[in-house]
């Protein structure tokens, strides 16, 4: 079976006709690639989907049609009405007695008239949206009466989905259903032969109606949904989007049910994979982002880094992911609380509560209420003054109650406490909101979520956060010399060292890490790399091959495709660095030195990477120690080197050669020297940076 060419995705309604003005709770139609389409009632709809039918069979497309609301009833009900279990026996049944026209229908009428055949007038419809009483049709479910199940198999593993008995209220589909299951008949007539209906059909011929429901991806529709966005429109415009992207073989994994009579939703169980990954992308990045200031030879290393901060700004999108899935991500937005927290004032300890007022210095005997109030337990009644009621840490404080009297503090004996006063009002109590007001910016945009960050969105009322997308970042080892970790190396070959550390660095740091593999020093090749990389990721890493020699084809090909920079930086370690957009991705080209590598991406790659993701500029945080070395620097380039701290003093690798990947290895975190000349003695403080102070 091939599969489909196109997408159109429909948001029904079941009212009267809305008005020319655009709005919700009116029909949208979505279509991937192009703007949402307003439709203001049925008819015009009808009228449009047979065009759009019609556009796709003379293109000899495969068109899709998705339409949110239930193509079957749950089990039962079509063998009750009509005698047989065939779902198109009950969009016969309704064809033939639904009347339609834009300002006024019979459905109400139609649902009464089915209630008093099969329910005696008591179900299974109800709720009325018209004034005048309709004979069997219940306005509420008080004496509602219901001879088939509530929901479809497939409804019941949707959170949120609403039955399709509801005729009218807020979110009610029971109006849509028996309003467009004719509108679906009667294009299935028209179109005989060429509209298959999933999943009662097989879906042999060019045209499949599919059920679809946009709940399932409703994170995406809130995040993509801007203030003055139609709801329906944007999920509309999302889903077909998100089947449009699909691999064609997860569809067709979606589209392989069973469930002959009731129907089901399409993409039940993947929703993860329906979600459009991506909504708002943000601009790329400017072609001089990288411009440094003419005549400088050697760039000063703050001078760089002010440079790389002014240039860049955020490229990653947004999403909404479950709280579970959040830690490590980049908030997109400033949270408010939607709960306080507490969300009621509560008693900090095991007790008995009473009213401050009634108590004074000396000591005290309350009379105990009966009952207690326990956390999540709340004490139904008021407690009066001069009483005192058992309370167990966590419980809402009842009326009557505002302070707490700690059990050590208490005796107890015939239904009353005897305690000391005096006790401050409020003792060993919380106030609602103490710890977070409704609300209160509970987390600023551009945090990275840590697990108690979390906790603190649980408490204020969040299960899912907006985030930003994951910055993915491609690694790009370069040099004919060198060999895969691992493999067969001849002697004039050495082993790539650079791209499993500059890959794991990456997971480290919070980005998504994409393999690019080596590349012999081979422009083509180079060349194909980048464009993949490109394509994959939002900023490259490539290392080797960043100077000006024969052989440095990074810098080469960066210079050919315009935007480069070759970054002298007063640095050491560290030869030149090769900065330049790549069809609009920026590249950080490395050197090829593990060392100098290492270095410059924690230095330079790093806060401009974190930039990038959303989470803004960082700066590594450094610790004034004692020198355990001697060491004396010439002025002019600022210095790293290996070190770490043993009995509080910072050691440094004996060799500060560039190609020594053991001292890399030996170190814990790096000595920075300053520009100028220095002349270091054990003793003296020096600023030490552990790796962890860079994410490592
Ligand atoms: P380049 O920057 O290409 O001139 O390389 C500088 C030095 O780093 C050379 O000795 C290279 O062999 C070495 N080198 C380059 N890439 C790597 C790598 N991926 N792993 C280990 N050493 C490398
Ligand atoms: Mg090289």
């Amino acid at each position: 079976m091939t599969p489909f060419d196109r997408f159109v995705m429909v948001d029904w309604s079941g009212g009267n006709d809305t008005g020319p003005t655009p709005r919700k709770d009116a029909i949208w139609i979505g279509e991937a690639g192009a703007e949402p389409r307003y439709m203001r009632n049925r008819a015009l709809a009808e009228e449009a989907l047979s065009d759009r039918i019609e556009r796709s069979l003379t293109a000899g497309e495969r068109l899709m049609i998705g339409f949110d609301f239930p193509f079957g009833y749950p089990a039962g009900f079509a063998g009750a009405l009509t005698g047989r279990s065939d779902p198109f026996a009950v969009w016969g049944w309704l064809t033939e007695r639904i009347e339609d026209s834009p300002k006024a229908n019979n459905r109400f009428d139609v649902a009464g008239g089915i209630n008093r055949a099969l329910g005696n007038g008591r179900g299974p419809f109800w709720a009325n949206g018209l004034s005048r009483d309709i004979d069997g049709l219940p306005r509420r479910k008080d004496s509602y009466l219901n001879p088939f199940p509530e929901k479809r198999c497939s409804e019941t593993l949707c959170k949120g989905a609403f039955t399709c008995w509801q005729l009218a209220g807020a979110g009610a589909v029971g109006s849509q259903v028996l309003m467009g299951l004719p509108v679906l008949e009667r294009l299935r007539r028209r179109f005989a032969g060429h509209v298959a209906v999933w999943p009662f059909e097989p879906l042999e011929r060019p045209v499949a109606f599919v059920e679809i429901w946009p709940g399932l991806i409703n994170p995406a529709v809130r995040a993509a949904t801007g203030p003055n966005d139609i709801r329906d429109a944007v999920q509309v415009a999302l889903l077909a989007e998100g089947l449009s992207a699909l691999d064609p073989a997860r569809l067709l994994a979606m589209l392989s049910i069973d469930a002959p009579e009731e129907g089901w939703i399409l993409g039940l169980g993947f929703e993860q994979e329906l979600m459009p990954p991506v909504t708002l992308q943000p601009p790329p990045l400017r072609n001089d982002c990288f411009a440094l200031p003419a005549g400088v030879d050697w760039t000063p290393v703050d001078a760089a880094l002010d440079l790389l901060r002014k240039g860049l700004h955020p490229v990653t999108g947004r999403e909404t992911v479950p709280l579970m899935q959040a830690a490590g991500r980049v908030l997109a937005e400033d949270v408010a609380a939607r709960r306080a927290n507490p969300p009621t004032a509560n008693t900090a300890v095991d007790g008995y509560g009473f009213a401050s007022a009634a108590i004074g210095a000396g000591p005290q005997s309350l009379p105990l209420v009966p009952g207690r109030a326990a956390a999540g337990v709340p004490f139904g009644g008021t407690v009066p003054p001069g009483h005192a009621l058992r309370v167990l840490t966590g419980a809402a404080l009842p009326p009557g109650v505002d302070t707490v009297v700690l059990d050590e503090d208490v005796r107890v004996g015939d239904g009353r406490i005897a305690f000391h006063g005096p006790l401050k009002p409020g003792a060993n109590t919380r106030k609602a909101g103490e710890d977070v007001a409704k609300g209160d910016i509970a987390l600023k945009q551009g945090r990275v979520l840590t697990p108690a960050d979390l906790a603190l969105a649980a408490a204020t009322g969040y299960g899912d956060l907006p985030v930003r997308e994951r910055l993915r970042v491609a690694v790009i080892s370069t040099g004919d010399e060198l060999a895969d970790p691992g493999s067969f190396a001849s002697d004039a070959q050495i082993f790539d060292a650079n791209r499993p550390m500059l890959l794991s660095m990456i997971a480290r740091f919070g980005f998504e890490p994409v393999d690019m593999g080596r590349v012999p020093d081979n422009r083509d090749t180079l060349r194909a790399t980048l464009d993949a990389a490109s394509g994959r990721a939002h900023v490259i890493l490539t290392s080797g091959g960043a100077s000006a020699g024969d052989e440095d084809h990074v810098s080469a090909l960066l210079h050919e495709a315009g935007a480069m920079q070759e970054w002298r930086i007063a640095l050491k370690p560290g030869r030149p660095l090769a900065l330049g957009l790549w069809q609009d991705t920026p590249v950080f080209g490395l050197p090829g030195n593990p060392v100098a590598a290492l270095v410059c991406t924690l230095i330079f790659a790093r806060p401009a990477m974190s930039l990038l993701a959303g989470a803004g500029w960082t700066e590594p945080q450094g610790f004034t120690v004692p020198a355990a070395f001697s060491k004396s620097k010439k002025p002019g380039r600022r210095e790293y080197l290996r070190a770490r701290i043993r009995d509080g003093r910072a050691e440094v690798f004996k060799s500060e050669g560039s190609g020594r990947i053991s001292g890399l290895s030996w170190a814990e975190g790096l000595v920075e020297l300053p520009d100028a000349a220095a002349k270091i003695s054990p003793g003296d403080p020096v600023r030490y940076i552990p790796y962890a102070s860079f994410g490592l």
